[in-house]
């Protein structure tokens, strides 16, 4: 996009001060020197294209998650990466050799040639390795990040593919630790524990067989030394360590939960003064948590400093072995002082190691984690071959309907239900009867345990879940305002709506007033959750954004906080204005709500017991006769109650 237009740019069209003038905008009125160098600076900036966002409901990589499945298509970089660290680690370990050639034929042999020739090749040869070392950073951090970027939107796709389920049972802040701290710890792992792995392992390699060729008895001295001693080490480090970094990884999703439980609940905290409770209660997590690093912290404590003091023994037997060695003169001044080099760069890589394993089991205990996210299969499963639902009339038929959200506990039992195309029927019924469930098997947001949700003679099972919820508005009870302006909230369904649309919502809704009132009109943003606007206006507005939206079936969840009479009376209204034409479900809180609605069904116990209209469920003496006799003899109508 283009304030001024981009001549010969990606901007072909024609210049946005031409459209903004053609339009009325107010930009039109900005002074062109102005535009010019906005245009400048436009000109300039990358053009970033919209992303290529797949998303699907039933295919995706279903693959266990592991390090190698993931890293396998990324294969032919990595193996670069490796040649790389192979060039870079054989020329950085050519000093001791070269050193050791220094000695005994230039030193020694008092040739000062070969002395300049192997101290020339010792700056040549770390150039060299610098020059390989850079490609080798410059790939594998590019690398890296990709890694990275693949996995979050991996995993956020993974969520938004979650049936609701899934949100009641996780909490929100084990989500949020893996998608942020869990992938944190991989990222550390991509970006260098991987590549600096193999680096340090190739060095280990390179030097063996460097002090193989020097002197093999030596070599093997050193080698008895140290393996099986590090072996018994570092199988112990791994058995003790896993443990650790998994726990730390539950700890620390333990603290997130809490901090964003407590945060999305602080009016509630305050308002009963329960701060020092919650703050108790984030003390003993977070203190969990502490305790979890301090036992890895333990752990790490004993194999570092354990894998050191190893590798000294094994200097100090080198130099008794090899310091023999020289006196018998098997060995010259020049082999023993190249091989006790070697040896101060064998250790280096192992201390590496050491660090690099440490990395390694936090990284592991990460993929651990979100292999269990990764694998969570959402209990309303797209089927492969679901087809589109075309264009519906909105015909709705619940048959032999049973449901649970758990198996043993049965919500719904055995419900008939059939709502006709532009209906409006109303539910009501104690809290708890079962109405929400309704809703929301009608929505598919749940499948029934038994029996069939049908949209014009279709079963919901065989259709594709776009295809279904491009075709149902949906408005909750508390409606759900996004952080951005108005404009954004009631075209969320439709983005590409123009402004004029958005404006016919939010008056065909009765919003007039209050974009009147604000000093931006539609794009005055609004504060999180909807919080600067009253219940009534946030009502309206999720009303906005169903109209907007065209939906063939409203599913709407009246509100039950307590309206004055203006805001029900004006959501009276538009609720009329949107329903129109509609086939409309209604859990009604308020009698009067149910009274203007075609039929109304009462649920009871999960189960519909009563079902015509208002005049019809009056006339038959029930359940419903009596809340309505309530309802005229008492100020304070609400069904719910009864
Ligand atoms: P209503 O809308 O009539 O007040 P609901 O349909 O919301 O009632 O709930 C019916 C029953 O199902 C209640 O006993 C409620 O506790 C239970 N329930 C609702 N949602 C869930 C859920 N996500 N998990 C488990 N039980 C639930």
């Amino acid at each position: 996009m283009s304030f001024g237009g981009h001549q010969g740019g990606f901007n072909m069209g024609p210049t946005s001060v031409q459209a903004n003038a053609e339009a009325g905008l107010p930009f039109a009125q900005l002074p062109e020197g102005f535009l010019e160098q906005i245009d400048e600076v436009l000109g300039r900036e990358p053009n970033h294209p919209e992303p290529d966002v797949m998303f699907s409901h039933s295919a995706w990589d279903r693959r266990p998650f592991t390090l190698r499945s993931f890293l396998g298509p990324h294969a032919p970089w990595l193996l670069m990466a490796l040649l790389l660290v192979v060039v870079e680690t054989g020329l950085q370990n050519l000093g001791p050799l070269l050193t050791q050639v220094a000695i005994d034929h230039g030193v020694m042999a008092a040739n000062t040639g070969v002395l300049v020739a192997a101290c020339l090749g010792y700056v040549g040869s770390i150039g060299l390795a610098s020059g390989a070392s850079f490609l080798r950073l410059r790939f594998t951090g590019r690398l890296g990040e990709r890694l990275v970027y693949e996995l979050r939107v991996r995993v956020f796709s993974h969520f938004q593919r979650q049936s609701l389920d899934f949100f009641t049972e996780e909490k929100a802040g084990v989500l949020m630790t893996r998608m942020t701290s869990d992938i944190e710890a991989l990222t550390v792992l991509f970006q260098e524990g991987l590549v600096n792995f193999a680096v340090q392992a190739m060095t280990l390699v390179v030097i063996t067989v460097y002090l193989l060729i020097l002197n093999p008895t030596l070599a093997l001295v050193c080698l008895v030394v140290v393996i099986p001693v590090n072996v018994v080490f570092t199988l112990w480090f791994r058995r003790v360590s896993r443990v650790g970094y998994l726990r730390v990884r539950d700890r620390i999703a333990d603290v997130l939960a809490d901090l964003s439980e407590s945060l999305a609940g602080i009016r509630i905290i305050a308002a009963f003064n329960r701060q020092g409770h919650s703050t108790a209660r984030h003390d003993r997590i977070v203190g969990a948590h502490y305790e979890a690093n301090l036992y890895t912290g333990r752990a790490q404590a004993l194999f570092g400093p354990g894998t050191e003091a190893i590798g000294i023994a094994a200097q100090a037997a080198i130099l008794l072995v090899g310091g023999r060695m020289v006196l018998r003169g098997d060995l010259s001044i020049g082999e023993i002082t190249a091989f006790l080099l070697f040896l101060t760069s064998f250790f280096a890589p192992i201390q590496g190691l050491v660090q690099l394993y440490n990395q390694y089991q936090q990284g592991s205990a990460a993929v651990t984690k979100l292999r269990g996210v990764l694998s969570t299969e959402p209990t309303v499963a797209e089927d492969p071959t679901a087809t589109d639902l075309p264009l519906i009339d909105g015909h709705i038929r619940l048959d032999g309907v049973t449901f649970g959200y758990d198996p043993d506990h049965l919500v719904l039992r055995e419900v008939d239900l059939e709502i006709l195309p532009g209906e409006v029927m109303a539910v009501v019924g104690p809290t708890g009867a079962g109405k929400s469930t309704i809703a929301k098997l009608i929505t598919r947001f749940y499948d029934p345990t038994f029996g069939h949700v049908l949209i014009d003679h279709r079963d919901l099972r065989g259709t594709r879940l776009s295809s279904l919820r491009n075709q149902i508005g949906v408005v909750p009870q508390e409606p759900f305002l996004f952080n951005g302006t108005i404009r954004d909230n009631v075209s969320f369904a439709r983005p590409d709506a123009t402004e004029g649309e958005v404006l016919e919502a939010c008056r065909a809704v009765g919003l007039d007033d209050l974009l009147e009132r604000l000093p931006a009109g539609v794009d005055t943003p609004i504060h999180e959750r909807g919080s600067s606007l009253s219940a009534g206006e946030r009502q309206l507005l999720a009303l906005a954004r169903a109209f907007l939206a065209r939906p063939r079936v409203l599913v709407l969840d009246e509100a039950t906080s307590n309206l004055d009479l203006l805001s029900e009376s004006q959501i009276e209204r538009a609720l009329d204005t949107v329903l129109e034409g509609r086939t409309a479900l209604i859990i009604a809180h308020r009698l009067a709500t149910a009274m203007r609605a075609d039929r109304i069904a009462v649920v009871e116990s999960g189960r519909v017991v009563e079902l015509g209209s208002h005049d019809e469920l009056v006339d038959l003496g029930g359940r419903y006769a009596s809340m309505y006799e309530t309802w005229m003899t008492h100020a304070e109508p609400d069904p719910g109650t009864l």
